[in-house]
């Protein structure tokens, strides 16, 4: 039936519907240069209009809408949200056709004599979390070009030169690593630049905004350009920006090359704009919550943003796993280095934050508890059946949807398991070179090349191998093979800077920064169990006692031993080291559920192994 339907499409010449999409290909587009234009005002329906001019030749056309996307690792270009779709030729509308295997692709037929089409479309933003990010609300709005243009296939991204421009909220102010060509009333041209550069220049534009200079005058400048839900959040005092222009100067101690001419951080505080980390060569985009400069012991875990979205300008933009450096953004990705652009990354983000004075040591010692406990007692499914490795391959998958059990489906865990890899490399580092040589030679190494470059500098395992050899020789393949591909590998880091796990009673900075900021209460290594907001539980961990006991991801939790849920209720019972008797709703169905646990609450800590030498101390001092 299936060959037989095939055959009949095919002699009836529908040949739109089975046209390849042409391969990306190393040469210029010389129909021209692509004009964007993006009209960003219509904030009552948050929807941006797309009025595009593409010079084209005559014959067929496939026109492509950005589908893996940097940063994100995956497939993940929101096609779903364009609508409208319209193309014309010198006023007449051309038909297209959505490609049956690749809905990001657009087959159309341009009439012979026509030298340029105009494509209009619009960008239906998510009205609520639900339906995605939400990128535009009353205050500001993030523009990201991917999301709003089509690109002739064919090309690689890089050969194909464009002109945007867009029209913003009058009164707005817009920031991005673009230059501007001119400014128009409320509309700002930008500089011709080549698409792949257009897609690593997104925007923050707001009603409240700020520019503030970080490197203060030196070159390359740096900047932070805020964008707040209200004016009052714009007032950040001198004390809480000098980590952040400790952080540049640190950096540039740390890789003594940079990969920008210029660098903004885009930085959102806001309730409403759905949280973003995304890097970019020269800029990145960073939405945090709104008190995230008001109420910093909430927001100790969200420190870690800034090092780590500017991190990735050495670490993911310019330096690159091979399989990951694609010619265009319709070229599927593999992630299998992802273990070192944001392993790495996540361990420099709980460096970083102590050496620019982002976190005092007890911060820092339990910052570093917490992560090495998710990633030994917290991760049966680390321990069993996935690999580190394995876990790269997360953003391919199907993102939509999160976790079921995330203590057992580890998903996106090559961040944290790998910075734990990276930790137990610097230990190791140190070891074997009697202190003197550490992580930060292997970084100035590998990542401190090509100054003032900002191209794709594309590397393979076995050019990391290379590079920490020339740190110290030693056999590190096999090294970061057991570790990547084995199973409970992750214990050995701390002991390596001569520091262990421990748990006892009484939460740490770093869980109690996590119960305030995420409205959690943290059980994961007692019960074994997260509870949210008003008793809904969140992961459950796998083969926990709460597991055991029967409790499920979903389920809201109604009383303990007999009396209304609250956080304290709950801590209470487990501290008495009593029989627990859970009351629990699962859909309609009111449950008694026994846990069988009586060792009391339990939360990380480090503490240190006597008679060997604190190196965990060294590697969080800020660098001279
Ligand atoms: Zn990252």
């Amino acid at each position: 039936m299936i060959v037989r339907s095939l055959v009949c499409a095919l002699t009836l010449g529908s040949a739109a519907v089975y046209a390849e999409v042409p391969a990306p290909r190393d040469r210029e587009y010389t129909p021209g240069t692509l004009q964007i234009h993006v009209d960003a005002t219509d904030l009552a329906h948050r929807v941006f209009r797309v009025r595009e001019t593409i010079p084209v030749q005559g014959g067929p056309l496939t026109l492509l809408y950005p589908q893996w996307l940097p940063g994100v690792h995956g497939p993940a270009g929101p096609i779903d949200k364009l609508a409208g779709l319209l193309i014309t030729a010198g006023g007449q509308t051309l038909p297209w056709t959505r490609d049956t295997l690749q809905p990001h692709a657009f087959h159309l037929d341009v009439p012979q004599g026509a030298a340029s089409i105009e494509v209009q479309f619009q960008f239906l933003s998510p009205q609520n979390k639900e339906q995605g990010r939400v990128v535009m609300t009353p205050e500001m709005l993030n523009l990201q070009w991917n999301t709003v243009s089509l690109y002739p296939a064919g090309y690689y991204a890089n050969r194909i030169q464009v002109q945007a421009s867009a029209t913003y909220p009058a009164g707005w102010q817009a920031a991005s690593a673009m230059e501007i060509a001119s400014t128009n009333g409320h509309t700002i041209t930008y500089k011709p630049i080549d698409y792949d550069d257009l897609v690593d220049s997104p925007v923050f534009a707001g009603k409240y905004f700020k520019r503030i200079d970080l490197a203060s005058g030196a070159s390359p400048p740096v900047y932070m350009d805020v964008v707040a839900d209200e004016a009052r959040l714009l007032e950040i005092k001198p004390e809480q920006l000098k980590p952040y222009q400790e952080l540049v100067r640190q950096m540039t101690l740390l890789y003594g090359a940079h990969h920008y001419d210029h660098y903004d951080f885009l930085f959102a505080l806001s309730d409403k704009m759905s949280g973003i980390g995304l890097e970019h060569h020269r800029s990145s985009e960073d939405g945090i919550a709104a008190d995230y400069f008001t109420e910093p012991e909430k927001n100790l875990a969200r420190t870690g943003l800034l090092p780590h979205e500017y991190n990735h300008s050495w670490n993911g933009k310019y330096r690159r796993g091979a399989d990951l450096a694609t010619p265009s953004f319709n070229v599927p990705m593999r992630d299998s280095l992802l273990w070192v652009y944001e392993g790495q990354t996540r361990f420099w983000d709980h460096v970083l934050p102590a050496r620019i004075g982002l976190w005092n040591a007890e911060q820092t010692n339990d910052m570093m508890a917490l992560m090495a406990a998710e990633m030994t007692k917290g991760r049966p499914g680390l321990n069993t059946w996935r690999s580190v490795q394995d876990t790269t391959n997360d953003p391919v998958m199907n993102e939509a949807g999160g976790s079921v059990y995330q203590s057992y489906q580890a998903r996106f865990d090559y961040y944290p398991a790998a910075a734990m890899i990276w930790l137990d490399v610097d230990g190791k580092l140190r070891e074997l070179s009697q202190g003197k040589r550490s992580i930060d030679d292997f970084c100035k190494a590998f990542f401190g090349v090509g100054d003032g470059k900002y191209n794709v500098n594309p590397y393979t395992f076995e050019d990391i191998v290379k590079t920490l050899n020339g740190v110290v020789p030693y056999d590190w393949a096999t090294y970061l093979r057991q570790r990547l591909d084995g199973h409970d590998v992750l214990h050995g880091a701390l002991e390596a800077h001569g520091w262990k796990l421990v748990y006892n009673d009484q939460p740490s900075v770093a869980v109690k920064s996590m119960e305030a900021g995420r409205k959690v209460v943290n059980l994961t290594y007692s019960l074994g169990l997260m509870i949210g907001k008003d008793g809904e539980i969140g992961d459950v961990l796998w083969d926990g006692p709460a597991f055991k006991a029967g409790m499920v991801p979903g389920m809201k939790l109604i009383a303990v031993n007999g009396k209304e849920y609250s956080a304290d209720t709950v801590k209470n019972a487990v501290k008495d080291k009593g029989p627990i008797e859970l009351l629990v709703k699962n859909f309609d169905e009111y449950q008694t559920l026994e846990v069988d646990y009586h060792d009391g609450l339990k939360y990380p800590h480090l503490e240190r192994v006597q008679g060997t030498a604190d190196t965990l101390g060294l590697l969080m001092a800020p660098r001279k």
